[in-house]
Parts: structure tokens; C-alpha cells; sequence
């Protein structure tokens, strides 16, 4: 099976991996500046008047930072973290079971919270609101209307979709915060820090090579250390200079610009097997074998970001720079050039 540097299905192994790598506190998390010193305002202010922190809303890509953004949270507010996601709450009784086994303050972080299904989040708003829950129990004329209550919690939801979470529960949360990618020196840093935390020798010029096409995401930062090192160990001396990770990536087939295959193709399909023509999003879904869903979350706003890729009214278009990157010569009538 082909093995992806985005992948979102994690190993065991990838798992205890990124559980070494991930920022404890709030100080040891590199980058967007921004929302890093309004969550630590937020977070002093609440400690100090002895408060549950507000709920907070993050949103972005994959691999940014969203869940590690929690768990600081959590760490730095001295409470427990509950890790659930949208899809695994099923029914309103799997969130109402969690809600009552919260302990005051604690931190519930419900991942992909816009695959919550409408029952679930129906639920949710007057948890959110007034740390109560309405339970009906019983079937047809016998059911009645239980209210309990539930211990003042945080609740941190992150999506990589803002658009489609619904208003009703989007406006229940005191803090929204939007991540973005991160720069080259920021992931530089990030990679020196986890190569020191995992005993590799990494000159500045290797963790510039291996930041550089890191898709602006932390999480490949690591995912690209990881192979780095093994090549090196296995055919270097172990130590990562700019010479080993560039050939390291080329071996791994990641290109210049940071792309994988799975990019690659995407844009190779736009530009050779559609001609240039605008795509639809499932069309080009089918054509490269993967979901819609995850074209758009994962491969797409970085290729956007890039401008390799435009969405258009009438379907995906790859772009004049996109056309450059692979030294193919647009035709004339290409609308990528219009
Ligand atoms: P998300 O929840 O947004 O998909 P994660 O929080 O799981 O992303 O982050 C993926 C990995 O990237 C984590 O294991 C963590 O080690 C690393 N990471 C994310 N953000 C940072 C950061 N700002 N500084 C250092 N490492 C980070």
C-alpha cells in the first residue's frame, strides 16, 4: 500500500511518535502568534477569577496544530482532557455518557465537530449554554423529558471545515480561532525542535530543506524527519545536512515544491487526462481514486494556497505556475492562462 506524508490514518507507532512531539505548553508551541497570545490572556484571565476557560472553536488543515492546541489547554488551565470526534458520537447517549463523566473544568475536545450528526448537536447547545442536558426517555406516549446537569466544562471543537458548521452551535463559542500554515522558519524551528527531542543530528541548512517542503504543516514537518532520519541512518552517517534531505526527499518522492504523488496526480490529471478543462470536484475525486472529502480538506488549500490550483464556477483548474512547476507548456486556449 502506498504510504502517504498526509496520510490521516495513524499508526500505533505514528501515534506514540507524535505523542513525543507534541508541545506540552503554550510556550513550546512555535507559531501563529496571534492566537497563541489571546488563548494565554484567555487562559490567565480565567484562572485568575477561578472560571472555566470559554468554549473554543479552531479550525484549519490537517496536521496544524488543532488537537495539540487542546491539550495545552487543558495543561495550561490544570484540568483533565476527554479526546472524542464528531463521527464516533453516534447518538445523543454517547455524548450525554461523556458529558456526566466530566469533572468540573475539564476540557472536551470533540475533533471534526462538523460531522456531529444533528441529534448529537442538538444536545450540545444547552450543554454549551447552561451546562444542562435534555434526555427523553422511553418510547411514544410513555417518553418523557429528563433534565440534568452536567459540570461546567470547556468544550474545543476543531474542523477543518468552518463552513459547514451551523450557526446555532458556531455562536455558542467564546473564542474562534482560524489556524493557518505556518512559515518556513517557523517549521524550521519545529524541525529542529523534534529532532532534538529525538537524538538526531540536524544541521540548519537539512531542517531548512525538509521545512521548506513541509506543505506548511507541522505535522508533515515530522512525518518527513522521520524518513529523513531512517535515510540517513541507512545510507549516511546519520547526520542530516542540506545534501541528505534533498536526496532523501527525491527518494521519498517529495518534490521540490513539498508536493507527494497524490498532489502531483491531482494536478497531472487536471492539466493531461482533462486537457485543462475545468474539473468538478467528485469527477477529479474518481479520476485521482480518492474521497471528495479528503481532495478538499487535505490536498486541496494547500495547492490553493500555492496557486497551483484555482476553483472555478465550473470545476478545478490548474493554474499557469502549476503548469510551470511540471515544465508543461499550456495550450493556447487553456482558461488556466485567462
Ligand atoms: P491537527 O489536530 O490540527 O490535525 P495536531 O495537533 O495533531 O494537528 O498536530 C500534528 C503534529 O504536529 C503534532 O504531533 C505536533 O507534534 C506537531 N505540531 C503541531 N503544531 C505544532 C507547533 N505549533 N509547534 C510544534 N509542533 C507542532
Amino acid at each position: 500500500m502506498e504510504e502517504r506524508i498526509l496520510s490521516t490514518n495513524l499508526t500505533p507507532e505514528d501515534i506514540e511518535y507524535d505523542k513525543n512531539l507534541r508541545p506540552k505548553r503554550l510556550v513550546e508551541f512555535i507559531g501563529q502568534g496571534k492566537i497563541k497570545e489571546h488563548l494565554g490572556v484567555y487562559i490567565s484571565a480565567a484562572k485568575n477569577r477561578k472560571e472555566t476557560l470559554d468554549h473554543v472553536l479552531l479550525s484549519g488543515p490537517p496536521g496544524l496544530g488543532k488537537t495539540t492546541l487542546a491539550g495545552i489547554i487543558a495543561n495550561e488551565m490544570d484540568v483533565s482532557i476527554k479526546v472524542t470526534s464528531g463521527p464516533a458520537l453516534e447518538r445523543a447517549g454517547d455524548l450525554a455518557a461523556i458529558l456526566t463523566n466530566l469533572e468540573v473544568g475539564d476540557v472536551l475536545f470533540i475533533d471534526e465537530i462538523h460531522r456531529l450528526n444533528r441529534n448529537v448537536e442538538e444536545v450540545l447547545y444547552p450543554a454549551m449554554e447552561d451546562f444542562e442536558l435534555d434526555i427523553i426517555i422511553g418510547k411514544g406516549p410513555s417518553a418523557r423529558s429528563l433534565r440534568l446537569e452536567v459540570p461546567r466544562f470547556t468544550l474545543v471543537g476543531a474542523t477543518t471545515r468552518t463552513g459547514l458548521i451551523t450557526s446555532p452551535l458556531r455562536d455558542r463559542f467564546g473564542v474562534v480561532a482560524r489556524l493557518d500554515y505556518y512559515t518556513v522558519e517557523e517549521l524550521e524551528e519545529i524541525t529542529k525542535r523534534s529532532g532534538s527531542i529525538l537524538g538526531v543530528k540536524i544541521d540548519s541548512e537539512g531542517a531548512h530543506e525538509i521545512a521548506r517542503r513541509s506543505r506548511g504543516t507541522p505535522r508533515v514537518v515530522n512525518r518527513l524527519l522521520k524518513r529523513v532520519r531512517d535515510y540517513a541512518e541507512v545510507k549516511c552517517d546519520g547526520i542530516i545536512n542540506k545534501d541528505v534531505a534533498m536526496e532523501a526527499l527525491s527518494f521519498f518522492e517529495v518534490d521540490n515544491k513539498g508536493l507527494d504523488k497524490l498532489d502531483q496526480r491531482i494536478l497531472m490529471t487536471l492539466i493531461d487526462k482533462f486537457d485543462g478543462k475545468p474539473v468538478g470536484l467528485n469527477t477529479l475525486a474518481t479520476a485521482i481514486g480518492e474521497e471528495s472529502d479528503t481532495v478538499e480538506d487535505v490536498y486541496e488549500p494547500y495547492l490553493l494556497q500555492l496557486g497551483f490550483l484555482m476553483r472555478t464556477p465550473r470545476g478545478r483548474i490548474a493554474t499557469g505556475k502549476a503548469y510551470e512547476h511540471f515544465g508543461i507548456k499550456p495550450k493556447e486556449d487553456n482558461p488556466a492562462l485567462f
